[in-house]
């Protein structure tokens, strides 16, 4: 992302009670994410039961915030006039380490340079909104 403004602004991820607690973090430079008690596992979108069990005991841990890219597309479109200046720019399928799979930007890379299996690293960039959303780097 540039970075550069426009006349319309972004829109921006509302948190909700379930997902409050992940963009709180993400507002800290944390990746968190619900974690359940019975069996271990990591769940994404954050949800008030196991994904992998249906557990309703879970805590929130942070997230190395490592991964790969599992799958990507490049937005050549317009789509919303605040991103005009954006494009082309990479939304990608992370696949966490710990499991969970994160829609998100792949950002600091060339859109056409960037390949399915690389190994990622969350970033957290500074914005002006009162929402700040984790991208993902290629890591060097
Ligand atoms: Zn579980």
């Amino acid at each position: 992302m540039t970075g550069k403004e426009t006349s319309a602004s972004k829109p921006v991820p509302r948190p909700s009670s379930e997902s409050r607690v992940f963009w709180d973090g993400a507002k800290e430079q944390k990746l968190m994410l619900p974690r359940c008690k019975a069996c271990g596992q990591c769940w994404f979108p954050p949800s008030q039961r196991c994904r992998h069990c249906l557990s309703d005991d879970f805590a929130w841990v942070q997230s190395k915030g490592e991964g790969r890219i599992y799958s990507f597309v490049v937005y050549h479109r317009v789509y919303h006039p605040a991103f005009e200046q954006d494009v082309p720019y990479v939304v990608a399928i992370v696949e966490l380490d710990e499991g969970p799979r994160l829609l998100s930007n792949i950002v600091g890379t060339p859109p056409d340079q960037v390949r399915c299996d690389a190994r990622v690293r969350v970033v957290f960039e500074d914005s002006e909104s009162r929402v700040v959303i984790p991208k993902f780097a290629i890591a060097r």
